[in-house]
């Protein structure tokens, strides 16, 4: 029996030795020490041994039982220690990995032109206003000379809401309004930035939504020329130095005269090609002097007071700036057509 014992010491060990795991440990554990293990398994035949012999064998069984324990103690540490390392060098965070791309927005490309026009005039003195996308008939149409049943009116078909709620198809509604709370003895710089609507059917130039910049200024003394100087200012810081000007006559309701303002072809420098449809200019924007029933309605006194007033379609200058052939691009939100703007 003691033999047995030793020779159990010895394999035990060994097998402690030899282990490369926590679970292989444990099963040496079980197998040696365990309930049903190896030296329960002596140990059971103690009852055949002599009263002097049983002390003896008692206290090796327990000798060898502390040896394996303290071996397998010992092991288990040093796996457990290792374990822990290997953990700890995989969960290592490599600083010199470089990180992650997070993709940015960016600002849609009509933002973008709103903004630089924006700018353009705020160097001027002019200051930017806002107002409802949602218009009563009254400021969209009526206090700026389109009266119910005027034939301009035609060409501005809207959204309906009701008999006098409209979606605004254009942005002058916010000129009228900002001379309403001036009481008639301001002068005005502005410009109104926003989307309006129309019932157009969407092509390739026509979209039921799209965005205008208008702009107003009134004062004593604000002459044709005034007009002119600021368009043409603006034309070529927005489109190149090099670009030249010119003025047809034209007719809106709400001022007088009207012109329309076209700038010199880029493409052809104004020899004629498809893009200028071989005129050698292309159409920007819409102007005239403010009507003097204009002014009237909103409480300046025509002998006094005049002023410009010019609106424009940004989705049009960006179209042009940018050669897009498509306005329907601006409002069906393809990440591919909106990234290339992102740098612009
Ligand atoms: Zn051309």
């Amino acid at each position: 029996m003691k033999e047995q014992l030793q020779t159990l010491e010895k394999e035990a060990i060994e097998k402690v030795n030899g282990t490369t795991n926590l679970k292989e440990i444990q099963e040496v554990q079980v197998t040696y020490l365990g309930r049903k293990g190896s030296i329960t398994e002596v140990l059971r035949g103690m009852g055949k041994l002599s009263k002097e012999e049983r002390p003896v064998i008692g206290e090796l069984a327990n000798k060898v039982r502390t040896t394996i324990q303290s071996a397998i103690d010992k092991k288990k540490e040093k796996l457990e220690q290792e374990e822990l390392e290997k953990q700890l060098l995989k969960e290592t965070i490599d600083v010199t990995l470089p990180g992650r791309p997070v993709n940015f927005g960016g600002k849609h490309i009509l933002t973008s032109i709103i903004e630089e026009i924006e700018d353009l005039f705020i160097g001027l003195g002019y200051e930017v206003r806002e107002g409802p996308e949602v218009e009563t008939d009254y400021f969209n149409f009526e206090a700026l000379n389109l009266p119910k049943g005027h034939p301009a009116r035609d060409m501005q078909d809207s959204f309906y809401i009701t008999n006098e709620l409209l979606l605004r198809t254009h942005t002058s509604p916010v000129q009228a309004r900002t001379m309403r709370t001036l009481d008639g003895n301001e002068p005005i710089r502005m410009i109104c930035p926003g989307k309006v609507y129309r019932r157009d059917n969407d092509d390739a130039t026509h979209s039921h939504q799209f965005t205008q910049i208008e702009g107003l200024y009134v004062d004593r003394n604000v002459r044709m020329s005034d007009l002119k100087g600021t368009l043409n200012l603006f034309a070529k810081k927005l489109f190149g130095e090099d670009r030249e000007i010119r003025f047809r006559p034209s007719f809106f309701p709400f001022t007088e005269p009207s012109v329309e303002m076209d700038i010199s072809c880029k493409v052809c420098s104004g020899k004629g090609c498809s893009v200028c449809k071989q005129t050698g200019w292309i159409e920007i924007l819409g102007s005239g002097m403010v009507h003097p029933k204009v002014l009237e309605m909103a409480g300046y006194d025509p002998e006094v007071y005049t002023g410009f007033a010019f609106g424009m379609g940004p989705d049009r200058i960006a179209m042009l700036k940018y050669g897009i052939d498509d306005i329907r691009r601006f409002y069906t939100d393809d990440v591919r057509f909106l990234k290339q703007f992102h740098e612009a």
